[in-house]
């Protein structure tokens, strides 16, 4: 009941993410690296909106976006990103209160990288000091996990992956199907989800990436492999005897590695990559319009137009944060226009 509480009705933030470019990216020639995007506004307050400009490298011809924050391929950019807009969210979940971060872009933007990190086997590495950089996921995690032992919390995890407008568990072998049930005040319960209790983040790491090779990938004609599911990461929290008259105050966070959206004029795809191509970009598109409904304040939330959007209904929207993280890659004009767009396209009116 609590998120159905409209006085707190909170916006999704949308930011863009760029990713650097790549050695073989960089033309050999010139050594001159090509990027389409840039903002103008750079000295203004990181937490006003901008405006990103996507320039076509053939045609010169320009477009503009505004946005909520725009994070340049330049600095250590998921540190930022993290500190300025994912950890204000994690007290909010002590208090009750649900969170959702997705990355969204085209396949190769770096949304894998910006959730997970470079080589998702060795996030816990990262945090202990090597020089390699964690994502948003095991930072989050091991943020949620030093609050836990302060407050004496619990936090546990479920991941799973909605593929072709399923639900898999990924904390199980053997691609267990679950079934997605609302009750009577509104919860959304994913049924047979298993949820594992976690106290370190070296604990984190080895359900984790057990779980991340359980996700489906196949061969696309762009990528050699490629997510085709949305990777959903939960972390929920619950604090005995904190609510009133000592109840249980739980919360949670959704971390989502959405699968790429593609054109596929572009891919080339046919029979299954065509299906899933298809239902990838229908979920996109759905998730897109759940958030602008939310952002204008619309009396109907379409959250039923897609699995993606019914398992977020109780964590978007109502006493909710969102964030969607619009990952770009620099090299890529054509790509980067649609993936901006309709991030742009979910925050305004
Ligand atoms: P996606 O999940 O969107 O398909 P990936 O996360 O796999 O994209 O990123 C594509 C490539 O870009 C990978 O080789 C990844 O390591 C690299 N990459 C992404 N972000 C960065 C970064 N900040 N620094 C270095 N390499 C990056
Ligand atoms: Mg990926």
């Amino acid at each position: 009941k609590k998120f159905m509480d409209a006085s707190c009705t909170s916006k999704v933030r949308v930011i863009v993410r760029v990713r650097p470019l790549l050695s073989h990216e960089i033309p050999a020639k010139n050594g001159n690296p090509s990027s389409c995007i840039s903002v103008l506004d750079r000295d203004s307050d990181p937490r006003d909106e901008v405006t990103v400009h996507l320039q076509d490298p053939e045609t010169s011809r320009k477009e503009c976006y505004q946005l909520d924050a725009f994070f340049g391929q330049d600095d250590n950019n998921l540190r930022s990103i993290f500190e300025r807009e994912v950890s204000p969210l994690i007290p909010e979940m002590f208090r009750g209160r649900n969170a959702t971060v997705f990355a969204y872009g085209a396949t190769g933007s770096g949304k894998t990288y910006t959730m997970q990190c470079a080589k998702a086997a060795e996030a816990w590495l990262m945090l202990q000091g090597t020089n390699l950089l964690p994502g948003l996921m095991p930072l989050a995690m091991s943020t949620i996990l030093s609050i836990c032992q302060r407050t004496g919390s619990r936090a546990e995890i479920s991941y799973y992956e909605v593929y072709i407008e399923r639900c898999y568990d990924l904390l199980e072998d053997g691609a267990k199907e679950i079934v997605i049930q609302d009750d009577k005040d509104g919860q959304v319960h994913l049924k047979g989800l298993s949820r594992v209790p976690v106290n370190s983040i070296s604990e984190f790491q080895e359900i984790f990436s057990r779980g991340i090779q359980r996700r489906k990938t196949a061969d696309t004609g762009l990528n050699d492999v490629s997510s085709r599911s949305h990777g959903v990461l939960v972390v929920a929290v619950s604090t005995p005897g904190s609510g009133d008259s000592g109840a249980v105050v739980s919360g949670k966070l959704n971390l989502i590695d959405l699968a790429g959206s593609e054109d596929n004029r572009r891919t080339c795809n046919e029979g299954i990559r065509l299906i899933e191509s298809s239902k990838i970009n229908q979920s996109l598109f759905a998730l897109s319009n759940v958030i602008r409904a939310l952002n204008n304040k619309e009396p109907r939330v379409p959250y039923r137009d897609s699995k993606l959007t019914r398992i977020l209904q109780d964590s978007l929207g109502g006493a909710s944060h969102a964030l969607m993280v619009a990952c770009l890659n620099p090299g890529e004009y054509q790509e980067s226009v649609r993936t901006v767009s309709l991030a742009a396209r979910s925050r305004h009116i």
